[in-house]
C-alpha cells in the first residue's frame, strides 16, 4: 500500500461524501432515519437493500455484507487499488493527493515491472512505425494505400509494420538493454519449446492500442493478405487488461461529444476517424464488457453501437444488449442511451463511408434504434418467414425473454403492447410473463452472485493475512463483549473525552482487549481521539480495512456488529450502557485473572509466594466487586 499521508485521507473521505460517490452509481429511492436506500451495485436484487449513512460516511449491504467508506467504494466498482481509488476522489473533489513512495516491497517491484513494460511498448512502437517506412515495409504500405489509410492517419494513429521474421522485435530490443524477463511480461512475445523468445507479430500492419490518456498499452496485428488469421492482438499483461478499454477514446474523447460510435474492430475506427467521424471508438475483444460501458458513461450520455450483419455479429448485439441492460439495472445512477445501428445491406461501417459518404452515414447513425425498439424488431424479424409468416411461438419466446432484459416498467410494457398485437393477447399477460422471466433470472443470478463476492472475499482475506504486521497466532481475535464495548465508544463519540460525564479511569485502554488486531485498532482511534469531534468513522474503516477480525474484514465485521449492537433512547443511556459494556468486559477479565491466580495458589507450597499471590487476589477482588457495585448503581 502506498503512502498517502493520513491526513489526505481524511480530507479525500470528509469532502467526497459518501451520498454524492455513490449516487453516481445508485440511485436512492428510499430514506429510513439517517439510512438511504437503493439497488445494491453488487449483487442483483429486486428489492433495495443497499444503504447509504451520510453521517457516518459510510455505505453497507444488508443482501450481501458489502460495505465501507466512499474510498472502499470506489475500489470495490472501479476496480482500483487504494491510491488509485484516493487519487481519483481526489481529482474530484479538489483534494491534491501526493503520490508516496510504496512502503510494501511487492507494490514498489511490481509498480517498476510495470514502468519497464510501459517503456518497452513505447520503443516497440517506434520500431514498428520506422519498419513501416523501411524498404521492408513496402507490402505494408501498399496494403495502408488499398485501405485508403492517409499518410496523416498512419502518423496519429502510429501505425507501422512488423517484418516478416521471428526475432527482428527481439533483437532490437535485446540491444536496448531489455531483459526476457521484462521482454515477457510486455505481451509481445511468445516461448518457444526450446524457451526462445519470438515475435508475436509478424509480418503485420501493427496498430497501437492506447489507453484513455493516449499511452500505448498493447498492440494490434492485421494480416497483409488473405492468410489466417487475420488479426493478431497482444494477449492481457501487466498493463493491459482487453476489457476495460475501448480503442481510440483518448482520441474521441477530443470530440467532446455526448454521443460515442461504438464498432467492432479498430480498423474500422480508424477509417471512420479518418471520414471525420471522431467520436468513434473500438471493442476490443469479441464481446462488449460492462467494464466498456461504464468506461463510455464517463464520456458520453449515448452510445451507438454497430455490429458486423452477419450470424456472429448478430449474436454479439443481442450479447451485448442483455449486458449493458443488466449492467444499468444494477447501477441504477448511471444514465446512458444505448442505441443500435445497422449499416444497410450488410456492409461494414467503413465500406459504407467510402459507398456512400459521410453524409449518408451520419443519417444511419441518426436512425439507430433504441434498445428496446431492436429487440423487438429482432425478435420479429428472426421468427418472420416471408412463406410461413411469423413463427408465434418462437416470437412469444424471444418477447418475453427480452422484455424481461428490460429494467424500465414503461419500455417493458410498450413491448408487451406492440407484441399482444401479433399475438393476440392481452399486454398484461404478456407483462406478467415477463416479470416472471425476471425474477427468475434474478434469484439465478443472486447465487451466482454470492459466489462471486464469498471468492473475492477469500482472495481479501488472504491478501490481508499476508501484509498483517503481526504474526502473533490468533492475533485477530475478538470476543462478542470486546466488539460491543468498542461500537458503543465509537458512538458516544466526544462525550469519550469530556471528564464530567466519562471518568479518566472510564475511557477504553488497549489493555481492555486481548488481540493483537483490535488493540492496533483501538490505539489508533484513541491517539486519533479529537476532544471536539472524535474520530470519523470513515476515517476508522480505513484502518479497519487493513486487519481482519475473527478471520473475515475487519470493517465488515464492524458495520456488522454496528447494526447488531442495540441503540439506546437518550445520549445519557448511551453512555450508561458504554460503561456497563466496559465493567463487564473488564470483569470478565478479572474473573478470569482471578481463577489463573487461585489455580497457582493451589499450586505453591513457598509460603513468602503463597503470601504474594493471596495479596494479588485479593487487590483483584476488590477491584473485581468495585467494577460490580459501580455496574449496578447505573
Ligand atoms: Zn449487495
Amino acid at each position: 500500500m502506498a503512502k498517502i499521508p493520513e491526513s489526505t485521507i481524511d480530507e479525500v473521505l470528509s469532502k467526497a461524501d459518501i451520498e454524492s460517490v455513490v449516487g453516481k452509481y445508485v440511485s436512492f429511492t428510499k430514506k429510513t432515519g439517517q439510512n438511504l436506500f437503493g439497488l445494491c451495485p453488487f449483487h442483483s436484487e429486486k428489492t433495495p437493500s443497499f444503504s447509504v449513512n451520510s453521517q457516518k460516511g459510510l455505505y453497507r449491504c444488508f443482501g450481501c455484507g458489502k460495505g465501507g467508506n466512499s474510498i472502499g467504494f470506489i475500489m470495490e466498482i472501479e476496480k482500483m487499488s487504494f491510491p488509485e481509488a484516493v487519487k481519483y476522489l481526489g481529482d474530484q473533489y479538489g483534494v491534491h493527493v501526493e503520490w508516496g513512495e510504496d512502503d510494501s516491497k511487492g507494490a514498489s517491484d511490481l509498480k517498476e515491472r510495470k514502468k519497464r513494460v510501459m517503456n518497452i511498448l513505447t520503443d516497440a512502437a517506434g520500431y514498428y512505425y520506422k519498419a513501416l517506412n523501411s524498404n521492408a515495409g513496402k507490402a505494408a504500405r501498399d496494403y495502408a494505400a488499398k485501405r485508403q489509410l492517409s499518410q496523416k492517419t498512419l502518423v496519429s494513429f502510429g501505425i507501422g509494420y512488423a517484418p516478416d521474421g521471428f526475432d527482428n522485435l527481439y533483437k532490437f530490443l535485446k540491444q536496448k538493454g531489455y531483459n526476457d524477463a521484462d521482454l515477457k511480461d510486455s505481451g509481445l512475445f511468445t516461448v518457444a519449446r526450446n524457451g526462445n523468445l519470438i515475435d508475436l507479430f509478424r509480418g503485420r500492419l501493427i496498430v497501437p492500442i492506447f489507453d484513455a490518456f493516449g499511452k500505448i498499452i498493447a498492440f494490434g496485428g492485421r494480416n497483409l493478405g488473405a492468410e489466417l488469421p487475420k488479426y493478431v492482438n497482444s494477449p492481457d499483461s501487466l498493463v493491459y487488461k482487453k476489457k476495460n478499454h475501448l480503442y481510440a477514446l483518448n482520441f474521441a474523447k477530443q470530440a467532446k461529444s455526448k454521443q460515442l460510435i461504438i464498432v467492432e474492430g479498430y480498423m474500422d475506427a480508424i477509417a471512420m476517424h479518418q471520414a471525420g467521424i471522431t467520436n468513434t471508438v473500438a471493442a476490443l475483444g469479441t464481446a462488449f464488457t460492462d467494464s466498456q460501458l461504464q468506461l463510455a458513461s464517463k464520456y458520453a450520455e449515448e452510445v451507438v453501437f454497430f455490429f458486423d450483419s452477419d450470424n456472429a455479429g448478430k449474436n454479439a448485439a443481442l450479447r451485448a444488449s442483455q449486458m449493458m441492460l443488466s449492467y444499468l439495472r444494477r447501477m441504477t445512477g448511471i444514465k446512458i442511451r444505448i442505441r443500435i445501428a445497422a449499416v444497410p445491406n450488410g456492409k461494414d461501417p467503413d465500406e459504407y463511408i467510402k459507398n456512400d459518404g459521410v453524409e449518408a452515414f451520419k443519417a444511419v447513425v441518426k436512425s439507430a434504434k433504441d434498445v428496446n425498439d431492436y429487440l423487438f424488431s429482432r425478435a420479429y424479424d428472426d421468427n418472420y418467414d416471408a412463406d410461413s409468416g411469423l413463427d408465434q411461438t418462437k416470437f412469444q419466446e424471444d418477447i418475453i425473454t427480452y422484455g424481461s432484459w428490460l429494467y424500465d416498467p414503461i419500455k417493458r410494457e410498450k413491448m408487451a403492447a406492440q407484441a399482444a398485437q401479433y399475438l393476440g393477447a392481452r399486454s398484461e399477460t404478456i407483462v406478467s410473463a415477463m416479470e416472471r422471466a425476471e425474477n427468475d433470472d434474478i434469484s439465478k443470478k443472486f447465487t451466482q452472485d454470492q459466489r462471486d463476492i464469498e471468492r473475492e472475499q477469500n482472495k481479501e482475506i488472504e491478501q490481508r493475512q499476508q501484509t498483517s504486521k503481526t504474526a502473533a497466532p490468533k492475533a485477530d481475535i475478538v470476543t462478542r463483549d470486546e466488539m460491543e464495548l468498542f461500537v458503543r465508544a465509537v458512538r458516544i463519540g466526544p462525550s469519550l473525552a469530556d471528564a464530567k460525564r466519562i471518568a479518566r479511569t472510564d475511557v477504553l485502554r488497549k489493555n481492555d482487549f486481548g488481540g493483537e488486531n483490535i488493540k492496533e485498532v483501538i490505539t489508533f482511534f484513541l491517539e486519533h481521539f479529537d476532544a471536539s469531534k472524535g474520530v470519523s468513522e470513515a476515517l476508522l474503516v480505513n484502518k479497519l480495512s487493513e486487519v481482519l477480525f475473527n478471520g473475515m474484514p475487519a470493517e465488515k465485521f464492524y458495520m456488522a456488529m454496528c447494526d447488531k449492537v442495540p441503540m439506546e433512547s437518550t445520549p445519557e443511556a448511551e453512555i450508561d450502557m458504554y460503561k456497563k459494556t466496559l465493567y463487564e468486559v473488564r470483569g470478565k477479565k478479572c474473573s478470569k485473572e482471578l481463577l489463573k491466580l487461585q489455580g497457582r495458589l493451589n499450586k505453591e507450597e513457598d509460603p513468602a509466594k503463597k503470601q504474594e499471590l493471596i495479596a494479588n487476589i485479593e487487590k483483584l477482588d476488590k477491584y473485581y466487586q468495585l467494577l460490580q457495585q459501580k455496574s449496578e448503581e447505573l
